[in-house]
């Protein structure tokens, strides 16, 4: 608009004249500046460079994303159809005018705490850390308020957690304790034992866990941390494997966050909005954050009134269209549907994993969930990862969880079909031949891709993010493209 205001001030003015009197400039003259320092070239040529860019890029939409722990699963486009209905809301409406946003956020409230067996929840967090961060205020606020503030100072974790759990324990105050799984990839209850006592402020765990193994003792687990006085956090990040089979609840988990953006069905990845609403059960509702949205019986409406409240853990009420998704989502599977999406889930995963079982070493029990973790058995990860990128298809996660060397950790998510299963095995399995009879392939791979291997030391030691990054690292010699 500004750009058109500068260059077609007569065109414009042309438009104006022909029945469009309200349009008007947005920009005062004195705010416009004249000599932005942009590189200056056609229309065309910049269409054809986003062009370009949009079929170097990979996308779930292209091929199967089986990047473990972050559910890269298709998400059907009529959601976002749905959630494009209400683009024109604005936050600072009155409630009245906005009971139908409303009104969905009360009832994806209502479903989530089906789905969880939780008696509350707050949808504001804005992804699965922040859900994580809010959960862990929620635990200070509780042991505070019991008068356990100053000595309950530590939240246990188990070396297989996922990195955001110790950071988000960390920004909220406490000390963080590690302990060592077993050899079954499971939480050792002896070393569990060794470390809870009245110090422990809650242990924060998924399940099942990142090498895609449900913790048998979940309910031996519980057992220890309530007697001790601490709190169980659900990190459900990843709820896939066990919706609709089983819950946080029937766990007895006392904390819980979900990411709407892995399991309910918003495109993510590459930073793009994302939710994680926190649920919590028994006297822990009374810590919620507000607004918390309600329903009077005859309307729908922001509920401030919540006792011991944290107070507010982001702008305004979360991601809604995030919300509008997830709701949107749930509401077209229903609860059978949610189920057999766990089921097919778990299914994927452990199919995939027997056709690769003979090519790669896969550690630990054999039943896994949503996703499992392989080893190569010659090479390294970071070499078949660059492979895979030569036969058209992404790479899953590599070097977590940390426990195991070298790990592969595929995640191929419940909407893949057989055949793209068999062809994705087929390329895993040509990898593994090639990596122990021609290893040098693999070392410089990727050999068809636009970009070649990228030198990832030099990208963050010299990062060229922007056209004036690039211009100024090229003006001091500092690279040569
Ligand atoms: C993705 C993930 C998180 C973090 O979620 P973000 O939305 O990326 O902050 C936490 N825990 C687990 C197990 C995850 O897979």
């Amino acid at each position: 608009m500004y750009h058109q205001a500068r260059y077609d001030e007569p065109l414009l003015n042309e438009i104006k004249g022909i029945g469009n009197e309200n349009f008007e400039i947005p920009l005062d003259k004195d705010l416009v500046r004249d000599n932005l320092e942009i590189p200056n070239i056609p229309e065309y040529e910049v269409v054809r460079h986003y062009t370009r860019l949009s079929q170097m890029n990979y996308g779930v939409d292209i091929n199967i994303y089986p990047l473990g722990s972050c559910t890269m699963k298709y998400n059907p486009k009529l959601n976002e159809e749905i959630a494009k209905m209400f683009l024109y809301l604005h936050p600072y409406q009155d409630e009245s005018t906005v009971q139908g946003a409303l009104r969905i956020m009360y009832e994806l409230q209502e479903m989530l705490k089906e789905i969880t067996d939780m008696d509350a929840f707050t949808l504001q967090p804005a992804a699965g850390a922040h859900g994580e961060f809010t959960g862990m205020l929620i635990a200070r606020a509780y042991h505070e308020y019991k008068g356990e503030g100053e000595k309950r100072k530590n939240v246990i974790l188990p070396d297989s957690a996922h990195g955001t759990n110790p950071a988000s324990a960390a920004m909220a105050g406490f000390n963080v304790i590690e302990i060592p799984s077993n050899n079954k990839g499971m939480i050792d209850l002896e070393a569990l034992e060794n470390v809870v006592d009245d110090t422990t402020a809650a242990f924060m765990i998924t399940n099942p866990n990142t090498l895609g193994i449900f913790e048998e003792d979940i309910l031996e687990i519980a057992k220890i941390m309530h007697k001790n006085g601490a709190l169980l956090y659900y990190d459900g990040a990843n709820l896939n494997a066990i919706m609709g089979i089983t819950s946080p609840g029937k766990m007895n988990f006392d904390i819980v966050h979900l990411n709407l953006h892995k399991t309910f069905s918003t495109p993510h990845g590459g930073g793009g909005p994302g939710s994680g609403p926190v649920g919590v059960r028994g006297e822990l509702v009374d810590f919620l954050p507000v607004p918390i949205v309600n329903y009077d019986g005859e309307k729908y409406y922001l509920d401030y009134n919540v006792k011991h409240t944290i107070g507010k853990v982001r702008s305004f009420y979360g991601n809604f269209g995030v919300l509008v998704k997830a709701w949107a989502y749930i509401k077209r599977l229903g609860g059978e549907g949610l189920k057999r999406t766990a089921i097919r889930a778990v299914v994927n995963s452990n199919y995939l994993k027997e056709k690769i079982k003979g090519y790669y070493d896969i550690p630990h029990k054999d039943l896994r969930k949503h996703e499992f973790v392989a080893k190569p058995k010659n090479g390294r990860a970071l070499d078949v990862a660059k492979r895979l990128l030569d036969f058209g298809v992404h790479a899953p996660t590599i070097y977590f969880p940390l426990i195991v060397p070298e790990a592969l950790m595929i995640e191929p998510t419940e909407t893949e079909r057989k055949e793209t299963l068999d062809k994705f095995a087929e390329i895993m399995i040509r990898i593994a031949k090639e990596a122990e009879e021609n290893p040098e392939i693999l070392e410089g791979a990727p050999h068809n891709t636009a970009v070649r291997r990228v030198d990832d030391v030099l990208a963050s030691r010299r990062p060229v993010l922007t056209w004036k990054m690039y211009r100024e690292m090229k003006e001091k010699g500092l690279i040569d493209y």
